[in-house]
């Protein structure tokens, strides 16, 4: 990005569950957009109701001012979302967008850069100004290759992946200014309505794509996942799977993490009874420190493991589980 990126505030779309509370991988964007924004600020896009708490929450953040997206569209809709965030951006007069790496944001963002001719990068895990220009590193090629990219247009839009930062409280909390947006929207973005949206079960747990630990079990479960589950929940990670035991039915399809499933990269990643094939690599590798256990020592996960732990993992598992909940007393 050129040199005008540092000249406005940094705009982030924040997302929040449905209840109003900001999402994690928000938090971690807000603290890297301050890092980026300098004196200019950042300021953020909010689709529906923005309850009181949400508010003090973007405060403690260092959010200083909030645009509240008011539609008689769908702002779920990624044509939609896309219209209104370009109209913020541009009445905030912010050279740079950040979004969370989901695919829907991805979506979005892609829309953005077609309608405003703006750079964009998809799933940066490293985000930086260097002699004016905004770079963004990126993990490609199933996690075996680090790149660098820089945005070489007065406008960019990054989509960050969760896990990226640690998220932070500002130094200095703000009062955020609120500023209401009535957005129009386009015939071209009604052309798709929503029928119908139903909210998927709560298991409890983290979003596997968020989650800051991920406990994944393959086809050594043979089918019981109670070891992988109980230690996830102690460690209060998200649970995931490979694509066998996604295939044999034993957890549900949005759990499968790999090539053709979702891509993680939590500070922790356990594997257990998972070989650590080709195309379940290319959705874990770029995870912080990898655990795994598996009863085979030539297993080839233990290539890129940081701690391989050789032996069942009905006994090694439940060990864990009851060792952490020892120490934490
Ligand atoms: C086009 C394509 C796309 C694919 N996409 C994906 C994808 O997105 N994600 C994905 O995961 N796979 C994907 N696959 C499948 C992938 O190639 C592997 O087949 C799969 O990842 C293997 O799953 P697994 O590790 O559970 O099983 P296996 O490879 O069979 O490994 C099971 C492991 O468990 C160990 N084990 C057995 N019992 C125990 C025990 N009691 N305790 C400890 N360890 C034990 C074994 O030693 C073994 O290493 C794809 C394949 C293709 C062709």
């Amino acid at each position: 990005m050129t040199a005008e990126t540092t000249s406005g505030p940094v705009l982030v779309l924040l997302d929040h569950t449905a209840e109003g509370t900001v999402r994690t991988p928000v938090r971690e964007l807000v603290t890297l957009a301050r890092g980026l924004a300098g004196d200019a600020g950042v300021e953020g896009a909010w689709a529906g109701e923005l309850p009181a708490g949400a508010l003090e929450d973007l405060g403690r953040l260092g959010v200083r001012r909030v645009h509240r997206l008011a539609t008689d569209a769908d702002a779920h809709l990624t044509a939609v979302l896309a219209e209104a965030v370009e109209q913020v951006r541009a009445s905030a007069g912010a050279p740079l967008v950040l979004l969370v790496s989901s695919f829907e944001n991805k979506e979005v963002a892609a829309r953005l850069a077609v309608t405003t001719g703006a750079g964009v990068i998809t799933d940066a895990d490293a985000l930086a100004v260097e002699d004016g220009r905004v770079v963004a590193g990126k993990t490609v090629f199933a996690g075996t290759w680090t790149t660098r990219c820089a945005i070489t247009t007065s406008t960019g839009v990054v989509t960050v992946k969760p896990n990226t930062v640690t998220a932070a409280d500002a130094e200095t909390a703000t009062v955020p200014e609120v500023v209401d947006h009535a957005v129009a929207v386009s015939e071209r973005a009604r052309r798709v309505v929503l029928v119908e949206r139903t909210e998927r079960p709560a298991s409890g747990r983290p979003d596997l794509g968020s989650a800051h630990v991920v406990v994944v079990g393959g086809r050594g479960t043979d089918g019981d996942f109670s070891a992988v589950e109980e230690l996830a929940d102690v460690l209060g990670g998200a649970v995931g799977a490979t694509r066998v035991a996604t295939d044999e039915g034993w957890i549900g399809h949005d759990a499968q993490i790999g090539q053709t499933g979702v891509t993680v990269a939590p500070r922790l990643y356990v594997g257990a009874g998972v070989s650590g094939a080709v195309h379940h690599r290319g959705g874990m590798q770029a995870s912080g420190t990898i655990v795994a256990v598996n009863s085979d020592a030539d297993a080839p996960i233990f290539e890129i493991a940081d701690l391989g732990i050789v032996g069942d993992l009905f006994t090694v598992l439940p060990q864990a589980a009851a060792e952490l909940r020892r120490l934490r007393g």
